[in-house]
Formats: C-alpha cells, sequence, structure tokens
C-alpha cells in the first residue's frame, strides 16, 4: 500500500500526477532574460505523465534555458512551472505563495532528473560509484542497498560488466549511459535530457538513444531536447518546435515532421533531416 509505513518504495515515481490533471510538467508563460536578453518570451507547454516530449529548435532558441527553469538551474522571471502538481521554486500556503528554503528546493530538485550533452562524471570513481554515491550522500539509501540498486540500473543501460570500471575507460556512448543510470539512481519523475547523444560519435548515437526508449516504454516521463528526428517521430508523443523563445508550434510529432505549419519550423526541418 503506496504511503503505508514499511511499504516497500516504489521502483519509479513515474506515474500520474498527484493533483489529477494528468499533468506532470505544466509551464505557462516563462519568461527568462539574462541582463536585457530576453530569452523566454512567454513559453507554454505541458506534459502528460508517461509521455515523452520532443524539444527541438535552432542553436539559442532557449532549449537548454527552458530545461535549466525546470530544474532550478536557472529562475524564472515571470510565470510558472509545475512538475507533478508542485509549483517550482514556491510553496502554496494559505493562498499565498512563499518562495521556497534551499532545503525544499534541493528536495524538488532531486526528484527530476538531468542528463546533459556532456557525461560530467567523477573521474576518479569508478562505475559503480558514480551511480551509488548521489543516494547515499543524500543519507535516502544505505550504502549496501544503494550498490545493489546501483548494479541493477547499470545492468538495465547494458553496463553489468563495467561496475569497476573508471570514465577515462569507457567510450562516449558507455558514460552517456553510467549519466542515465546515475540520474535514475535518484528514482526521479521527470527526466530532462539536453542533447544528450550531441557530443558523442555517429556510431555511439544508438546505443543512448535505446537506452531512452527503453525508459520511454517502462513509463517515465521526459523531456528530450534532440535534432534526432527519427527518435522525435518513433519515440516521441509530442514534438515542441521553439525559436527564438517561444514555441512556434506543437503537436502529434509525425504529424509535425510530415506537414510542418510554420514557415520557420519547415526551413529547420529541412535542415536537419
Ligand atoms: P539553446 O539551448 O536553444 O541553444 P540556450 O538556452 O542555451 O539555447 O540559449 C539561449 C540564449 O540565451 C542564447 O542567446 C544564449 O547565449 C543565452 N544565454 C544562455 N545562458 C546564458 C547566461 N547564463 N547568461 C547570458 N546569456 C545566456
Ligand atoms: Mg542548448
Amino acid at each position: 500500500i503506496p504511503g503505508q509505513p514499511g511499504a516497500p518504495a516504489a521502483e519509479s515515481r513515474a506515474g500520474a500526477p498527484a493533483d489529477g490533471s494528468g499533468l506532470m510538467v505544466r509551464a505557462e508563460q516563462v519568461h527568462k532574460s539574462f541582463g536585457s536578453l530576453e530569452v523566454l518570451k512567454g513559453i507554454d507547454l505541458e506534459v502528460r505523465a508517461g509521455e515523452v516530449c520532443c524539444l527541438l529548435g535552432p542553436s539559442g532558441s532557449g532549449k537548454s534555458t527552458f530545461l535549466r527553469c525546470i530544474n532550478h538551474l536557472e529562475k524564472i522571471n515571470a510565470g510558472s512551472i509545475r512538475v507533478d502538481g508542485d509549483l517550482i521554486g514556491y510553496r502554496e500556503r494559505g493562498g499565498r505563495l512563499h518562495e521556497m528554503r534551499e532545503k525544499e528546493v534541493a528536495a524538488q530538485r532531486r526528484a527530476i532528473g538531468m542528463v546533459f550533452q556532456r557525461f560530467n562524471l567523477f573521474p576518479h570513481m569508478t562505475v559503480l560509484g558514480n551511480v551509488v554515491e548521489a543516494p547515499v550522500l543524500l543519507g535516502r539509501e544505505k550504502k549496501a542497498a544503494a550498490r545493489e540498486r546501483a548494479a541493477q540500473l547499470l545492468e538495465r543501460v547494458g553496463l553489468g560488466d563495467k561496475l569497476g570500471a573508471y570514465p577515462g575507460q569507457l567510450s562516449g556512448g558507455q558514460q552517456q549511459r553510467v549519466a542515465i543510470a546515475r540520474a535514475l539512481a535518484m528514482r526521479p519523475k521527470l527526466m530532462l535530457f539536453d542533447e544528450p547523444t550531441s557530443a558523442l560519435d555517429p556510431e555511439l548515437v544508438g546505443e543512448v538513444l535505446d537506452v531512452m526508449k527503453d525508459l520511454a516504454r517502462d513509463g517515465m516521463t521526459m523531456i528530450v531536447v534532440t535534432h534526432e528526428i527519427g527518435f522525435a517521430r518513433e519515440v516521441g508523443d509530442t514534438l515542441v518546435f521553439m525559436d527564438g523563445g517561444v514555441v512556434v508550434e506543437a503537436g502529434d510529432p509525425r504529424e509535425v515532421i510530415a506537414n510542418p505549419q510554420h514557415e520557420r519550423t519547415r526551413a529547420f526541418l529541412a535542415k536537419v533531416l
């Protein structure tokens, strides 16, 4: 029984959000500026629980900034972002909004996994150590249990035979799969991917996309910034095309790709297809 003391922790927190809306992410009129440079000019975006949202757009359109706002790496200037019903960065108490304390921010961030273009593994730690580190450090799990779970996650991303290897001994694709396992170790309810394959040699892209497909099949809610149109078409539930800090169009990936409604979308797709 969920929530019952002593009940085993769910394998993943992916699933229906608590507020009954079916939405895992709801961004409304998100604005973000860096000084006088307005980067996000009112982003509206919704991702249903269990869905994969692929975010496309030219370089500089604000994709990374948007992901970073969801994960507290940037603070928005206006609008709101909710994840699983909860406002990012604010507590609603007595009908008023209060800015979150550091501890609350940390708790919210832990529920959101993020995978970057660069893998950022700890070079002096083994593959297993990299995945075990966060849950143990945060005191969420006993070391033995965390090690066992980390080994299972590494098995799942196809690295069951690399537990004792160091990042420097692995290919880029293998390192990125470790980074995914490391994010999953925190049992996130949402995973954000920021161009996870664009730093990889072409022959290594497929193995990382396969792991992401497996996650999607398992029901993980994901926002994926990618130029991999094949992935968007095959795995994406929605495709959102951003340009100049706004959402230009969004819809079923197959439809948007086959029949883009806006000239800017057409021009972009013509370049990446
Ligand atoms: P994308 O990921 O779509 O390529 P980004 O979100 O990285 O776009 O960047 C959008 C714009 O915001 C770019 O013009 C970039 O130079 C600018 N930008 C991003 N981060 C910062 C920052 N920390 N300070 C100033 N400008 C930034
Ligand atoms: Mg980017």
